[in-house]
């Protein structure tokens, strides 16, 4: 791995920009969560393709696209930022936590898969697979299960974008063939076991999503599944495509949306609220964020990538 720049603060995030061995452009992102220490969180949030061939519509990575990443260059991303912070290789974070999530939907490429069992030597690790379901992936899901189930028991984080509860609107943000809520469901009731993570539906809510409460408890059991709120941060594609977000960054609670949680929270469903540092924004760090389309665009954003005027090295 070429490490070609890097853009962020040590106590909140970084984005690396790096060459791989194969000689393929990837962004790579190491994160603490203050005012946790690297001692007690570390995570690290890697890309899985080049480019990405879903255009969701709040996320700036969508649109490039020239093929999948193969395990070496996955593994590269990990093994920079662990010899860096661990030169010895052995991460003491006390939750060490790997988000396939940079760059590219994580079902599309079946080499995640064999990096995870190759990851599964660190035994404080928590793998996190972020996914939109994409239909036709039947295979890597099914082996997910399986690597989940001889590997991670008790320490896997799936989560699924789901952002509407509504399959045409679904359609139009996440653009691609994918599961619906209930083939997400039935899948769910399979792969979580006895003291396994709830699986994580997560919601970038914006003024305009269609959420209907009444169709979560009706479709997902409460018991393996919980909901995740989110803003929708800040891209150049949320912004082309009129998404406001409908956070209260102070809170975390949706402002229109309101009733979604407490209806859901009445009903004994588990709701996370989260809005991370709003500084990842300006780092470029965030979900939906993609340096390489500032670099090719360089549009102004006042709420986003302003990091990049003043990298921290680059060589
Ligand atoms: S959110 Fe994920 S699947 Fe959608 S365009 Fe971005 S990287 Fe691809």
């Amino acid at each position: 791995m070429r490490v070609l720049a890097e853009y962020g603060r040590e106590d909140i995030a970084i984005v690396y920009l790096g060459e791989t061995s194969k000689g393929s452009f990837v962004e790579f992102v190491e994160a603490l969560q203050p005012p946790f220490p690297i001692s007690e969180k570390w995570v690290l949030i890697v890309s899985t393709l080049k480019g990405c061939p879903v255009r969701c519509k709040m996320c700036d990575a969508g649109g490039y696209y020239e093929g999948v990443l193969d395990e070496d260059e996955i593994m590269e991303q990990i093994q920079y930022m662990v010899e860096r912070r661990f030169p010895d290789g052995k991460v003491s974070s006390k939750k060490f936590k790997i988000q396939f999530a940079r760059v590219g939907e994580p079902a599309l490429n079946e080499n995640v898969l064999t990096v995870l069992e190759k990851l599964s030597d660190y035994r404080n690790l928590i793998p996190c697979i972020s996914t939109v379901a994409p239909a036709s992936c039947e295979n890597f899901f099914e082996r997910l299960r399986l690597i989940k189930d001889e590997h991670y028991r008790g320490r896997f984080q799936l989560q699924f974008s789901v952002h509407s509860t509504d399959e045409e609107q679904r359609n139009q943000l996440m653009p691609v063939r994918k599961w619906s809520l209930e083939q997400i469901a039935e899948y769910g009731e399979k792969f979580v076991k006895e003291n396994d993570r709830k699986i994580t539906l997560n919601f970038a809510v914006s003024e305009e999503s269609i959420l209907d409460a009444g169709k979560i408890l009706k479709i997902f059991s409460k018991e393996k599944f919980l909901v995740k709120v989110t803003p929708v941060n800040p891209t150049y594609s949320a912004q082309r495509s009129g998404l406001k977000s409908d956070v209260d960054v102070t809170t975390g609670m949706p402002i229109k949306h309101r009733k979604f949680v407490e209806e859901l929270k009445d009903n004994g469903f588990e709701v996370i609220l989260s809005v991370g540092h709003l500084e990842e924004n300006k780092i470029g760090s965030n979900c939906g964020m993609y340096i390489r389309r500032y670099l090719s665009e360089r549009l102004e954003n006042p709420c986003a990538y302003t990091y990049l005027n003043a990298k921290v090295r680059s060589s």
